[in-house]
Order: structure tokens, then C-alpha cells, then sequence
């Protein structure tokens, strides 16, 4: 299909064309039950099929750890961070937070609501344009878990190694950047993400947690909020998000086709580093906001000279088809946001009329 836009959105944000082609062609009929899956009962045995095999398909991209356990959740990963702490962050426990950025803050922000927190580590010095040192936390006794955000959307900047906890539980908002590269699911107790940039459309929210954190709810949560209500029911107590869910199932497919992890992070890496040698070989007309080792391989942040340059920037760009390239409200500038299924090849048109910008306007 050629009339696909060069799509950079930060999320929702680009989906493979192929699930979408796929989903297409069983949307009214679904394996011949004459219905499309979201006109059909989360209580029956088709939907519940793909629901499991959903979560399946997730814990074994990861080599299926024992004693894992996946959510499919809704309020999106704003919800998990209340959630979390009104789950975990119980009386005479604090909880550590690593504070890199716009997302992480935020994630604090609710934590405090509930109890008592610390930062462990934290960039806002710089600025959030780099990552904190956290390779050698100190963490008290009664610490419930540390908290950190794997990648931040907003700043562009990701997280490559993660600390050792000890047993202290590690949670990791992953909203961004779940699914772009393997990494060693048993050095977390939980991690979350949001669908809508990685894993699917909006409407589901992923937990991949430990079991024994999910059985810790205090008495008093209302149900809807306790993990344990959740883990419990397999994410059926209520009826779940089931059209996004089965989109996820479609997308885990597709990164299986990919090679799994390790070839999405080839790809990952290869698109990338293209849009970060265009930026740092323009000799300066584009500057990465970011340092260069705490740079995101899914959002690259950048600037141009001035306010105004950076607007002409993104109309021009939008008359070419490039869509999502300002960047967040809250910091300015250009983003692009390259998940696991924006293709190289909006990256190699995205450089070429880089290129070509620079040279009516350097
Ligand atoms: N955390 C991160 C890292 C995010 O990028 C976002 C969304 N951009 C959120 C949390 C909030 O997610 P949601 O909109 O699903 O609540």
C-alpha cells in the first residue's frame, strides 16, 4: 500500500502494516464464527483462546522465566503508576524512584500520593538529557521496590544496563521501549508498558509481573485496583479490552516473524543509528539533545538553530507526508519516535529530506 504515511507519531503510534492487513481481512469474520472478535463474548472459548495465547506468546518472547505472570489491564500505564504503590507500597515501606525524566516524575508524583518514597537517583540537574548513574544505589531494608523508566519518550533517552536490586523488587515503566531489545526478565519484579507504541493499540496496558508481587494487595483496595483481583481471574474479572488484546496477540506474532528480540533489536539499532549519523554528521544544523550514551533507540530527540526553523521544519515536513515530528509540548524541538514498526525506510526518507532541508536553509 503506498499512500502509508511516514508515521513518527510518540503513540498511538505505527503499527506493522501487516497486522493491520491481517486484522483487516478477519475483522467481520472472525475464524468463520460469523462475528468479529470484539462483537463476542470475553466469556467464550474463541476470545479466551487468543487472550491466552496472548499472554503466552509474551512471557515466552522472553524464555519463559517461571513464576511470571501477565496482566492485560486497562488506564493505561498513568494507572499503574497508582496502582503500583496502593498494591506494594504498603505501611513502614518507602519506595525508591529513579527520576529521568517527564515519565518517571510523573510516576513519583502518584507514588507520594499513596506513601512514602525517595529518589534514588535522579538526572533533573541536567536536566533529564542524560541518564543517572545507577549502578551503585543504596537502598534501605524497608525499601518495597525501585522504580525506574526504562526509556523516556519525552527526553529521548533509554536506559541500556539496569541496576542489581538485590531483593529489593525492580519495576520498570517500559511504556516506550518493551519489546525493542532482549533483556533478562528475571532482574525485575514487574514491568508495565502501555500498548500503543510497542505492543498494539491503545485500551490495554501490559503487567509482566512475579507472582508472589501480585498476591500483596492490602485488604482495603476497592477490587478493580488490586493486582491480586487480576491475577486471580486472568485478567477476567471484568470485561477485558478484548479488540486491543487480540491486536496485541497479532503484533507478538509479527515480532516472532521478526526474529524475535534479537532481530528486532538489530533492526532497532540499524534504524537508529542512520537517524543519528544524519543528525550528528549535518555539523551542527541538527543537534541531539540527549548525550550521546543515554540516547534512545526509540525516540531521538534533536534540535535545529531557532523556534522558527524547527516550525518550518515540521510544515515542511508534513507537506512530504512525514507525520508526528514535533516534538512533546512540554520541551519543544523535533522528535521522532522510530518503535519496532516504523520501517527503515521512512527513517532513510526522513534523512534524505533532512538533507535536503539543510540545503535550503543551512
Ligand atoms: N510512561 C511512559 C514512558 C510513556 O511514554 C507514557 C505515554 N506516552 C506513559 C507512561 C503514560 O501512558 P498512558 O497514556 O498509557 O497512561
Amino acid at each position: 500500500m503506498s499512500n502509508r504515511a511516514y508515521n513518527f507519531n510518540a503513540g498511538p503510534a505505527a503499527l506493522p502494516l501487516e497486522v493491520l492487513e491481517r486484522a483487516q481481512a478477519e475483522f467481520v469474520d472472525f475464524h468463520g464464527t460469523g462475528m468479529s472478535i470484539m462483537e463476542m463474548s470475553h466469556r467464550g472459548a474463541v476470545y479466551e483462546a487468543v487472550h491466552n495465547e496472548a499472554a503466552s506468546r509474551l512471557l515466552n518472547l522472553f524464555g519463559n522465566p517461571s513464576g511470571y505472570q501477565v496482566l492485560f489491564l486497562q488506564g493505561g500505564a498513568s494507572t499503574q503508576f497508582a496502582m503500583l504503590p496502593m498494591n506494594l507500597l504498603t505501611e513502614g515501606k518507602t519506595a525508591g524512584y529513579v527520576k529521568s525524566g517527564s515519565w518517571a516524575t510523573k510516576a513519583l508524583k502518584e507514588a507520594k500520593l499513596i506513601g512514602e518514597t525517595f529518589v534514588a537517583a535522579s538526572s533533573e540537574e541536567d536536566k533529564y538529557m542524560s541518564l543517572p548513574d545507577v549502578s551503585n544505589l543504596r537502598l534501605p531494608e524497608n525499601a518495597a521496590y525501585l522504580h525506574l523508566t526504562s526509556n523516556e519518550t519525552i527526553e529521548g533517552t533509554q536506559f541500556r544496563e539496569f541496576p542489581d536490586t538485590g531483593s529489593v523488587p525492580l519495576i520498570a515503566d517500559m511504556s516506550s521501549d518493551i519489546l525493542c531489545r532482549p533483556f533478562d526478565l528475571t532482574q525485575f519484579g514487574m514491568v508495565y508498558a502501555g500498548a500503543q507504541k510497542n505492543l498494539g493499540p491503545s485500551g490495554v496496558t501490559v503487567v509482566i509481573a512475579r507472582e508472589e508481587l501480585l498476591r500483596e494487595s492490602p485488604k482495603h483496595l476497592p477490587t478493580m485496583f488490586r493486582y491480586d483481583t487480576h491475577a486471580e481471574n486472568n485478567s477476567l474479572y471484568n470485561t477485558p479490552p478484548s479488540f486491543s488484546i487480540y491486536m496485541v496477540n497479532e503484533v507478538l506474532k509479527w515480532i516472532e516473524e521478526q526474529g524475535a528480540l534479537e532481530g528486532i533489536e538489530k533492526k532497532n539499532q540499524d534504524k537508529a543509528n542512520l537517524l543519528y549519523q544524519a543528525i550528528d554528521a549535518s555539523g551542527g544544523f541538527y543537534r541531539g539533545c540527549v548525550h550521546p550514551e543515554s540516547r534512545s533507540t526509540m525516540n531521538v530527540t534533536f534540535r535545529l538553530a531557532s523556534e522558527e526553523l524547527e516550525k518550518l521544519f515540521v510544515k515542511e515536513s508534513e507537506k512530504e507526508g512525514f507525520v508526528g515530528l514535533k516534538g512533546h509540548r512540554s520541551v519543544g524541538g523535533l522528535r521522532a519516535s522510530i518503535y519496532n514498526a516504523v520501517p527503515k525506510s521512512s527513517i532513510q526518507a526522513l534523512v534524505d529530506f533532512m538533507g535536503q532541508f539543510q540545503k535550503n536553509h543551512g
